[in-house]
């Protein structure tokens, strides 16, 4: 039988969640509101955190964002990273707001101004990670390797040495292409050199399906080989959506104990609208960490996927019905099905 042997990485704390080292695979997101406008910032972030999100980035294209991370911190219960590019100031700003973690991107911020981050991040005991992309590679490493997973490496590697000059360890490194096979032999090569803990993804995925389908196997393929501490998956969607792709994907691959949703295909027989209401079931079961198995069929033909399931729910003429291990408990009004699913849920656990 496979199984998966993880590779050891250094830990590093990003405000009060651990990355890397014995902890889980941490699942990130980032917010697509206009960071000035905190309400609808803090808004996002609670509709993150309610589908398990663990840390989420922000934007940072200017001063006045970075003048609403201690605003934005107050009101929110997970780590807040700031992702700065060019302008070094900017970096500086969020860590005097109380930022959680600094992404830079060594292709567009020059060593000078690099080495004035480190610094200052040193002094507020704040981790950065390296976030290198095959689409900003610095020139001269360009010149030497093309674009090739090897530059994206000895990109990260090169920056790693000048964080590591200046005695700052707390570093995560990213290496993103939007292309699986580059990321995977980038990740691979990487994770051969250096003990950093690494962040996964694969850049501009694309929509939710396309990008769902082409972040589980990049992701899933580095992670089935122990490579990996925190994932995020990209999507051009609801950021909610990357938070549960990420949480299936780490699922999949006994990575994560979570709730499991077993839902039937429906066909002509359905007597409940099940697309609707497993999508439903499925956010709301998203956060809990236990493998229970809860079942949305269309109707109760199937007694033995209903047996496989610890509780669920099915269409049954006018009504619907609950039931636990294939044994019917109650008839139930359809407008009441799902509520009467987590009620039934939480008992057990
Ligand atoms: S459970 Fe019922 S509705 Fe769903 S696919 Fe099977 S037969 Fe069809």
């Amino acid at each position: 039988m496979v199984s998966i042997k993880k590779k050891k990485t250094k830990e590093i704390k990003v405000g009060q969640i651990a990355i890397g080292g014995n902890n889980p695979i941490r699942v990130q997101s980032m917010c697509n509101t206009n960071t000035k406008d905190i309400s609808a910032t803090v808004k996002q972030i609670h509709q993150l955190e309610k589908v398990g999100c663990e840390i989420v980035r922000i934007a940072i294209p200017d001063t006045e964002s970075a003048k609403c991370v201690k605003n934005i911190k107050k009101q929110i219960n997970i780590p807040l990273v700031a992702d700065i590019h060019y302008n070094y100031k900017l970096a500086l700003e969020c860590l005097k707001q109380g930022i959680d973690k600094i992404r830079i991107n060594p292709g567009n911020i020059s060593k000078d101004k690099l080495k004035i981050i480190i610094k200052e991040a040193k002094k507020y005991k704040v981790p950065i990670r390296i976030g290198v992309n095959i689409g900003s590679l610095p020139k001269d490493i360009i010149k030497k390797f093309g674009y090739s997973p090897k530059a994206m490496v000895e990109s990260a590697l090169k920056t790693i040495k000048l964080f590591e000059s200046l005695d700052f360890y707390d570093v995560i490194v990213s290496l993103k292409s939007s292309d699986i096979l580059q990321t995977i032999e980038a990740n691979t090569l990487f994770s051969e050199k250096s003990k950093y803990p690494l962040h996964l993804g694969i850049t501009e995925a694309g929509t939710i399906r396309n990008g769902t389908i082409k972040s589980s196997i990049g992701i899933g393929y580095l992670l089935l080989n122990g490579i990996g501490d925190t994932i995020r998956v990209s999507l051009t969607a609801e950021p909610t959506e990357e938070v549960l792709a990420g949480h299936s994907i780490l699922r999949s691959l006994g990575l994560r104990k979570r709730a499991r949703l077993i839902s039937c295909p429906t066909c002509g027989r359905a007597k409940i609208d099940v697309i609707k209401i497993a999508n439903e079931v499925g956010k709301r079961l998203a956060k809990i960490q236990n493998p229970i198995k809860v079942a949305v069929l269309g109707c109760f033909v199937n007694v033995k996927e209903a047996k496989i399931a610890d509780v669920g729910i099915a269409g049954a003429g006018k009504y619907g019905i609950l039931f636990r291990k294939g044994k019917v408990i109650k008839k139930v009004e359809k407008k009441g099905l799902i509520e009467e699913l987590l009620k039934e849920v939480n008992k057990i656990l």
